[in-house]
């Protein structure tokens, strides 16, 4: 991502970012001092970053296909889920699921898992549709799925500062 950065006398305080592209533009006050502007910069690059990456994950129908093969081997097709997508934002949870709206957010730290671990990583948020809390009826769902004591130690050992999410 390539920076161009504007300094304007008129500005007063704020400072705005777009992305043209691939070109990041930064207007920014003039006395801004360069320091605090790097560090916004930063902010925005990372913001744009994510909306990128979620748009090109979005892209790919896949998520949708996985649960909508999940749902029918699992569930007997009976969930009725609004959407599911990846987010970007989600640093402390794989997965989390709205039990009232039914939306799914999967974490995109789980695109380069293997397979057998993002199934289970669906499941689970899945199973909170029937089952918002982590109850023995819901683990007595989400263990239909074979290899669920696999994927969680696979989980806790690739991040140790996530959770399973809720
Ligand atoms: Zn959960």
């Amino acid at each position: 991502m390539e920076v161009k950065i504007i300094r304007s006398r008129r500005r007063r305080h704020s400072v705005s970012a777009r992305l043209i592209n691939d070109l990041l533009l930064i207007n920014a006050p003039l006395m801004l001092p360069q320091e605090r502007l790097d560090k916004m910069i930063s902010g925005f690059k990372l913001k744009f970053e994510r909306q990128k990456l979620k748009t090109e994950l979005d892209k790919e129908k896949n998520l949708w296909d996985l649960a909508s093969a999940l749902n029918a081997k699992y569930f007997d097709d009976k969930l009725k889920i609004e959407s599911i997508e990846y987010a970007t934002n989600q640093n402390s949870r794989f997965g989390c699921c709205n039990y009232r709206t039914a939306k799914i957010r999967i974490s995109h730290k789980i695109v380069l898992m293997p397979k057998w671990v993002r199934k289970y990583v669906l499941i689970h948020e899945m199973a909170h549709l029937i089952e918002p809390n982590h109850s023995r009826v819901f683990w007595d769902i989400v263990c239909r799925y074979k290899l669920t004591e696999r994927a969680r130690g696979y989980l806790m050992a690739a991040s140790t500062s996530m959770k399973e999410g809720d």
